[in-house]
């Protein structure tokens, strides 16, 4: 099925409300929002979104009789607590917005739902933010750029964007943890408490390692340790990651109302299906068929479609 992009150009004077009510009326936006709990998705890592579009789009969604708080979950990086910090210097204030911030996952970015994954390949299930995970419904506004030789677009703003702390985790790394052998002090408590047979002592060593075939990834094994010398290992590949961003994004958007907004150099777009949407950024922004691993693994999944058509407003 071809999904259709709505799309409008940014406003020379600055004034979104026109666009966004355009946008949002296309996607018949008040039957999804009204009387509803409405969870503006913000991506704070982006730093070029207009405090103007985000109160714009409170505004019209707010007509649509929603009741309307922004949110993001904390970054992974760095005091949870800078996420405020990070909300002024954006300009996402209640004066400048009209609405609350209610951080996605608490302040610490440690209060999140465990929500079971339909048709993964590479997670069971995903652990998003609970105030996201509460909404009724969900508007995404993402900033689509390529970044750092990576692709931040909508899939990236809705699976990563709600993931809550131990949800990210599990998104950037293998899945299997590795153990530091100049922390580990040989105690053998990883090995008693693995139920798979996946830690072991290195009879040479006297030191804990990993055993890759038999590794579940339950996490128990760090629990346990008492010198922390066991760790997630964050080499997973680029390819994996992307992948199971998606699938973050998919579980989202099977179990509620979602609509998705995304700003690039020179338009508004939105769409109700976030991989046509992300298509069509990511095709407006140029970006090669490296970046759109996500993109392909989204459609795979059954998240949407990247056949798309695109419609000016
Ligand atoms: S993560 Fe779980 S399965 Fe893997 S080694 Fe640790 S306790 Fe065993
Ligand atoms: S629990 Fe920690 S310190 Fe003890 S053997 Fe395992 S990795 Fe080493």
């Amino acid at each position: 099925m071809t999904a259709t992009v709505f799309s409008s150009l940014r406003p020379a004077d600055g004034a979104w409300d026109r666009a966004v009510s355009d946008l949002l009326n296309r996607l018949d936006a008040g039957t999804a929002v009204s009387g509803a709990t409405v969870a503006v998705k913000l991506d704070l890592s982006a730093s070029d979104v207009p405090s103007a579009l985000v109160k714009a789009l409170c505004a019209a969604l707010k007509a649509m009789g929603a009741q309307v708080f922004v949110t993001d979950c904390v970054p992974f990086d760095g005091d949870p607590l800078s996420v405020f910090g990070r909300v002024r210097a954006l300009g996402f204030s209640f004066d400048a917005v009209g609405a609350d911030f209610v951080p996605g996952d608490g302040v610490k970015g440690t209060d999140y739902d465990l929500i079971p994954m339909r048709g993964g390949r590479h997670l069971r299930s995903t652990k998003v933010g609970r105030a996201l995970s509460d909404a009724d419904c969900i508007v995404t506004l993402s900033r689509a750029r390529v970044q750092e030789e990576s692709w931040r677009g909508v899939l990236y703003a809705v699976g990563f964007g709600c993931g809550a702390r131990p949800g990210k985790v599990d998104m950037l790394t293998t899945g299997q943890p590795v153990v530091d052998p100049d922390k580990c002090i040989g105690c053998g408590k990883c090995t008693g408490v693995c139920e798979h047979g996946g830690t072991r002592i290195d009879p040479e060593t006297g030191k804990a390692f990993i055993f890759k075939p038999r590794c579940a990834g339950c996490s128990r094994c760090m629990r346990v340790c008492p010198v922390d010398a066991i760790h997630p290992d964050y080499n997973a590949s680029d390819e994996r990651v992307c992948m199971k961003i998606s699938e973050v994004a998919k579980s989202m958007c099977d179990h509620r109302e979602c609509l998705h907004l995304a700003l690039t150099d020179d338009a508004l777009l939105a769409c109700a299906d976030p991989t046509a949407l992300d298509a069509a950024c990511a095709d407006l922004t140029g970006a090669d068929s490296a970046l759109r691993v996500g993109i392909d693994h989204a459609a795979a999944i059954g998240l949407g479609t990247t056949d798309y058509v695109c419609e000016r407003i």
